[in-house]
């Protein structure tokens, strides 16, 4: 069995309730534009914290995961995590999720293209906006850290989200689109990026 064309990949963005307010939406979509990748997909929301309760859990290793990871950073910066106890680290990170993720409205789209995974984490950076790389969007236009957040006792401001890999994609697709809100065309750019010949330019 052959696998599927890597331009076929599907990713799921959300532009974020501060990524709206600031403005970066029209940013947001032309960088994603500017590499070659496709939108698929696009709708605006106020979102119900269930939905994104599931959003985040739909891995449901997500919980022990990201309170290791957590504790784990804390304990990297020389810092006492807040618990030894993993799940109750992510209750806290997801109750803050849920209120940041409905405190607006929110874009979400779909992006399709080579590696569309890895390309939209690359251009969009670290989760991080302190330790992103600059050039990224979080890089060159927020500031937040996981330190300023932890004190406010809130989620970490960082504009977007990004699927983290082609599995993760396609639950977080299903869960926010309907197959029917999905486009299927084809760009006319697609041609020089993919064709294998580069057929059709000359008379
Ligand atoms: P993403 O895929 O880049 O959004 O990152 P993750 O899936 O690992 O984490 C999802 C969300 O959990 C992030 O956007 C943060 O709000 C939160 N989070 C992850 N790691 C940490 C951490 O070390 N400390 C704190 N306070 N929050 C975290
Ligand atoms: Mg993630």
């Amino acid at each position: 069995m052959s696998n599927p064309h890597p331009s076929t990949e599907r990713t799921f963005v959300i532009v974020k309730p501060d990524g709206v307010q600031r403005g970066l939406i029209g940013e947001v979509i032309k960088r994603y534009e500017n590499v070659g990748l496709k939108l698929v997909g696009i709708k605006m929301m106020v979102a119900e914290p269930g939905h994104i309760e599931q959003h985040y859990t739909l891995d449901p290793n997500w919980r022990t995961v990201t309170g290791e990871k957590t504790i784990e950073s804390y304990k990297k910066k020389g810092l006492t995590p807040p618990s030894e106890d993993p799940l109750e680290i992510t209750a806290v990170i997801l109750a803050n999720l849920k209120t940041y993720m409905t405190a607006g409205p929110i874009v979400c789209m779909v992006w399709q293209g080579a590696h569309a995974v890895k390309i939209i984490r690359k251009i969009t950076g670290g989760t991080e906006p302190l330790t992103s790389d600059v050039g990224t969007i979080r890089g060159d236009y927020v500031l937040d850290s996981y330190q300023m957040s932890d004190t406010d006792n809130r989620a970490v401001r960082n504009v977007i989200h990004a699927s983290g890999s082609p599995e993760e994609a396609d639950m977080e697709i299903k869960h926010w689109f309907k197959p029917s809100e999905l486009v299927d065309y084809r760009l006319v750019n697609e041609q020089i990026m993919y064709d294998a010949n580069l057929d059709g330019i000359l008379d």
